[in-house]
């Protein structure tokens, strides 16, 4: 299975992308975490990211599909992954197209996660909380200020991601505001009727 989480910061996308990836066995490729390790390992794509992610601003294109290129060569994404914020522009969406076209395979299901934005501030505040009660450091990015440029980034930017996979007829919207187990099991019925659809076509 290949999915594509889509949703705004703070949507539990990451909370979701871990229940698919311990339930399906596939890799969860996540951007913003493959971003902070090449910030915390000095790697020249990291240096380039570090001021911007603080920001909340969006890395450029290149960066991260060249990133996301390299990851989806991995051994243990061959048996399938899940996109965790990416693709984030439509630039973004293009080019996971043709990556995916040149290896023969292609996106089974795009989830959007649709939330309120007004409870988001309120949703990333409880995760800092958290984090530091359980002893780890708070991502710097997960501020009101940097927040709203990140809201700002997801509307302008990330919006027209979802308008494109609508128009391929890939996307799923689903109202992330429910209950997190109600939000899983949603999901999991999407994802087991793309699984039955891709299954079809096989067999066709
Ligand atoms: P996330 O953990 O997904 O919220 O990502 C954290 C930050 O990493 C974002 O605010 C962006 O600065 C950067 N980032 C992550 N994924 C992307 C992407 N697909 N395109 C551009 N920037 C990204």
């Amino acid at each position: 299975m290949r999915i594509v989480l889509f949703g705004p910061p703070g949507s539990g996308k990451g909370t979701q992308a871990a229940r698919l990836i311990a339930r399906h066995g596939i890799a969860h490729l996540s951007t913003g975490d493959m971003l902070r390790a090449a910030v915390a390992a000095g790697t020249p794509v990291g240096l380039r990211a570090k001021a911007i992610m603080d920001r909340g601003d969006l890395v450029p294109d290149e960066v991260v599909i060249g990133v996301i290129a390299d990851r989806i060569e991995e051994e243990d994404a061959r048996n399938g992954f899940v996109l965790d914020g990416f693709p984030r522009t439509v630039g973004q969406a293009e080019a996971l197209a043709t990556l995916l076209a040149e290896r023969g395979i292609a996106i089974d299901a795009v989830i959007a996660l649709e939330v309120d934005e007004a409870a988001l501030l309120g949703r990333v505040e409880k995760r800092a909380r958290e984090t530091v009660a359980a002893g780890g450091a708070v991502r710097a990015d997960d501020n009101p200020e940097t927040l709203k440029r990140r809201l700002a980034a997801f509307r302008e930017q990330s919006a027209p991601v979802a308008d494109y996979y609508r128009r391929q007829e890939l996307l799923s919207a689903i109202d992330g505001m429910r209950e997190m187990d109600a939000v899983t099991a949603e999901i999991d019925r999407i994802v087991a009727e793309a699984k039955a659809n891709a299954e079809a076509r096989a067999d066709g």
